[in-house]
């Protein structure tokens, strides 16, 4: 019988993991159908448990708005998603759910295969949520020295940080207000949701940057928009969908690891 996946959430038409999973499936010559799974907002748990009864299931990805959920249905959970507290990866082990997130290791391979700058870099995150709750711990053990976390709501941001900070003691992270930002970082990333929303994005002349990559995908970004303007290397994230799509195949399938720049053009 054929191994069974699936990715979930609300909405989830737009998803592109099912024809990333197919063609890492044909590249590796592993046999498996995916699937798109829509979950009411007060049926995700039901969803997942239907989901693993087939004895044929092996994985499932989690994304908007259910990652927390997940994280919190997990009866084990690696270090990366305890740090996250959100959970994009599923599987059954002997009966018993387990949890990974691999956002983080996602866009550190998309970094490194775009040559954006990692080691002993200086970055700028915008946004708060649970992208850069995933992200933070992978980019240092990548080698970034610092990470400055600018949001709206700036409680959000040092909410953040006293979550992970005990996790990684000695790392260098501060929480800033979005307005009146300034300074030189080797890299900002957009890891809100605002540009998506067609509105201009504020980059102040006082903040300077070489690169700028954008988490979203998929539609214009005004925040790349911005990004390019100011004369910056730019990227949007679809191959941080690739990097991540190869670590959650990776787990379900005894390590095997489809090559990300065979993937990257979407
Ligand atoms: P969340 O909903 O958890 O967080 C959204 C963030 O965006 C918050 O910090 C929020 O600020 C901020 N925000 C929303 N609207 C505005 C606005 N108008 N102005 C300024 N800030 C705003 O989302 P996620 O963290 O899960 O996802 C963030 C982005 O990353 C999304 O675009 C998502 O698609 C993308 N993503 C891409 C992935 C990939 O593989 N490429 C993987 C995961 C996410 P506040 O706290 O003030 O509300």
């Amino acid at each position: 019988m054929t191994a069974q996946f699936a990715v979930i959430g609300n909405p989830i038409a737009h998803s592109r993991s099912p024809e990333l999973h197919q063609a890492f499936a044909a590249r590796m010559q592993v046999s498996l159908q995916y699937h798109r799974l829509l979950a009411e907002l007060d049926d995700f748990s039901n969803s997942v448990q239907t989901f693993f009864a087939d004895p044929n299931a092996v994985g499932m990805n989690v994304t908007v708005p259910f990652k927390e959920q997940a994280y919190q249905l997990c009866k084990v959970l690696t270090q990366r998603a305890q740090i996250a507290q959100a959970v994009n990866t599923l599987w059954m082990q002997n009966g018993v759910l387990h949890g990974d997130n691999t956002d983080g290791l996602g866009l550190v391979a998309a970094l490194q295969a775009l040559n954006m700058p990692l080691q002993k870099a200086t970055v700028l995150i915008l946004g708060a949520g649970g992208a850069t709750r995933g992200v933070i711990a992978p980019l240092f053990e990548a080698g970034v020295t610092r990470i400055d976390i600018a949001n709206r709501t700036l409680s959000r941001a040092q909410q953040l940080i006293q979550d992970l900070q005990p996790f990684l003691p000695t790392a260098q992270l501060q929480a800033l207000d979005l307005e009146n930002l300034a300074g030189s970082y080797d890299l900002v990333i957009n890891a809100t949701s605002a540009s998506l929303t067609g509105a201009a994005f504020n980059l102040p002349t006082a903040l300077h940057f070489s690169h700028a990559y954008e988490m979203a995908y998929g539609k214009p970004s005004a925040f790349l928009a911005a990004a390019q303007a100011r004369g910056a290397i730019t990227a949007d994230g679809y191959s941080m969908l690739v990097g991540q799509a190869i670590e959650s195949f990776a787990i379900w399938h005894s390590g095997l690891r489809p090559n990300l720049s065979d993937f990257l053009t979407a």
